[in-house]
């Protein structure tokens, strides 16, 4: 059936229901943004017109929000608990439904019991009969509830399932033998799937499908308004815990001697919080007030922590500059608490990694807070600066639309029965080369040789761009380099001796081993590895005795999870 775009939330508001909080939260800010995602639906159904888009039975099993987990964040929603999240799954449901999805919500064990047509109470029962949905999209915590309750069929079901995983998950931690060997097991990680399975608030990895969320976007009235009502001296603070806030009092201090600070910061009328005198305290504020303080501030400023949220992308969507802290050396799961079990090595450069990469100067400034003269320096710059509203197109809600449009319709990892060929299938090209590759051009990329049969892969081969990686440098690294993003779903097709002569990797010999940063050459002894676990394939990966062979593509201005011939 053909799937058609929906402009009435409706339908999908008594969905969610109203039991809790988190549920009333979420319904708030679908129904804040209802006029948004019609207009957006319109328009890329003007742009997809004539392309069919099936219809799919879709299970949302919010595993977090299930009496069963514990369900922490609900009863914090409106005392200054992480909000991110709720925000995320909110845009997620409204995308899925506005796309014209057959929508089935699950928020407690006994729902998802229902759904799955498991009998209640029956334990691991496995499922009888065939899975009665196409796409289920849950948490680490949906994940675990699943397998305990779908025994066996778990298994063979699980190349439907999507993992929305804030902060990534890399292969070397997601392949459970390979984690438990060397040292890569956490709490999260080891489920055994095709790392793309796992959708990231952010474009972390590559190695991970970008999911996100959305922004609340600006009409032209009200961009004019922000225009003539900004007040140039005018600070928020970010950060809705007064914990936040703690030992930048110097800091506060310097900012105060140029700006009003203002601060969001919840408390019980008993206890104000402890924040300096001088600053303005709303008190945890309803997401639309907090729009309206930020359409007026000029600066927006994080001291370090909640990490990657998306209050900073509505700052800045709303005319803020937001100035965060540098992190030097980067904070990661090695040597930070906040990160200590999470399955993924990345390493945090500053509060927000994405603006500071991606959308950058004017709207973001990223310095180093120990240096107290640069923060001074960096608050005066600000103060001359016009900056105007901004939002990157993936945080739109059209972008969304496109972006998860395009995963639903072309992503599948259920059609080998590993999600990749097998080391031997990928091993060489069957008979005799003539080589899938050639050189591109004044580069020392190469490209899939368009007089060979690419197989189907999606992204298109069309967007490979083959490069060998300097030694410790990672795939994500080398491909940012060239002005590209490392591409997983290409590993097996470049995993084979030709890729290695195209390079001219010089290769003395050439074995296959399970290893997370292979296919690679070894930088001393030009001995050439190819992966034997195709679930190992990492842009993520990095070694200082290694070059890798690294498959690059590009990407839509705004839109890095999408190339060029991926729509
Ligand atoms: N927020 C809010 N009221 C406030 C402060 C923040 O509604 O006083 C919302 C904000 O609009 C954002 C969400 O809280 O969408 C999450 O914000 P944050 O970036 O702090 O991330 P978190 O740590 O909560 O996940």
């Amino acid at each position: 059936r053909q799937a058609y775009f929906r402009s009435d939330l409706s339908l999908l508001l008594e969905r969610v229901g109203s039991g809790k909080e988190s549920l009333s939260f979420m319904r708030r800010r679908m129904r804040r943004l209802a006029a948004q995602w019609a207009a957006a639906a319109r328009r890329l159904d003007e742009r997809l017109r004539g392309q069919y888009r099936e219809q799919k039975r879709i299970l949302v099993h919010v595993g977090f929000l299930t009496e069963e987990s514990g369900d922490v964040f609900s009863p914090k929603v409106l005392k200054g608990g992480p909000l991110g999240e709720m925000v995320q799954w909110a845009d997620i449901l409204t995308t899925l439904h506005v796309l014209g999805h057959n929508l089935k919500i699950s928020l407690s064990v006994k729902e998802l019991q229902g759904s799955l047509g498991v009998p209640p109470g029956r334990g691991s029962c496995p499922l009888t009969g065939p899975l009665p949905f196409d796409l289920i999209y849950t948490d680490y915590h949906g994940l675990q509830q699943m397998k305990q309750h779908m025994g066996l069929s778990f298994r063979q079901h699980r190349c439907h399932i999507r993992v929305i995983d804030t902060f990534g998950t890399e292969p070397a931690y997601n392949n459970e033998e390979y984690a438990t060997l060397h040292g890569y097991r956490t709490n999260w990680g080891y489920w055994n799937l095709n790392c793309k399975q796992y959708m990231t608030m952010f474009p972390h990895t590559p190695d991970n499908s970008f999911m996100g969320f959305v922004t609340e976007e600006l009409n032209q009235t009200e961009r004019f308004n922000i225009r003539r009502g900004k007040v140039n001296n005018m600070a928020v603070v970010y950060g809705k815990e007064a914990s936040m806030w703690k030992g930048e009092e110097k800091l506060l201090t310097i900012l105060h001697r140029y700006m009003d600070i203002h601060g969001t910061v919840y408390y019980e009328a008993q206890r104000p919080p402890e924040v300096p005198a001088f600053v303005r305290n709303h008190g945890l504020l309803p997401q639309q007030e907090l729009q309206q303080l930020l359409r007026k501030a000029k600066l927006f400023l994080g001291f370090g922590f909640p990490y990657e949220g998306p209050a900073p992308l509505e700052a800045i969507a709303n005319g803020c500059v937001f100035l965060q802290p540098k992190f030097s050396p980067p904070h990661s799961s090695l040597n930070h608490e906040f990160f200590r079990g999470k399955p993924t090595s990345r390493e945090v450069s500053s509060q927000h990694p994405y603006t500071e990469q991606y959308i950058g100067k004017p709207h973001v400034i990223t310095v180093d807070f120990n240096n107290s003269q640069e923060f001074e320096m960096a608050v005066q710059d600000i103060l001359k600066e016009k900056v105007e509203p901004f939002i990157p197109y993936e945080y739109t809600c059209e972008g969304m639309l496109e972006r998860v449009n395009a995963y639903i319709q072309h992503q599948d990892f259920c059609r080998h029965s590993s999600p990749f060929p097998t080391a031997n299938e990928s091993r060489s090209w069957p008979g005799n080369p003539p080589t899938p590759f050639l050189q591109l051009p004044n580069s020392t990329a190469l490209i899939w040789a368009p007089n060979i049969t690419a197989p189907a892969c999606w992204p298109p081969l069309s967007a490979l761009r083959l490069f060998l990686s300097s030694e410790d440098s990672s795939c994500v690294k080398t491909c940012q380099d060239a002005g590209l993003i490392c591409e997983p779903s290409y590993f097996p097709f470049i995993n084979n001796m030709e890729a290695f002569n195209g390079l001219n990797a010089q290769c003395e010999s050439l074995e296959a081993e399970k290893n997370h940063v292979f296919p690679a050459v070894q930088v001393d002894s030009r001995e050439c590895f190819q992966q034997k676990e195709p679930l190992l394939f990492s842009c993520a990966g990095v070694s200082a005795k290694h070059q890798r062979l690294c498959p690059c593509r590009d990407y839509l201005h705004g839109q890095v999870a999408l190339c060029r011939d991926c729509l």
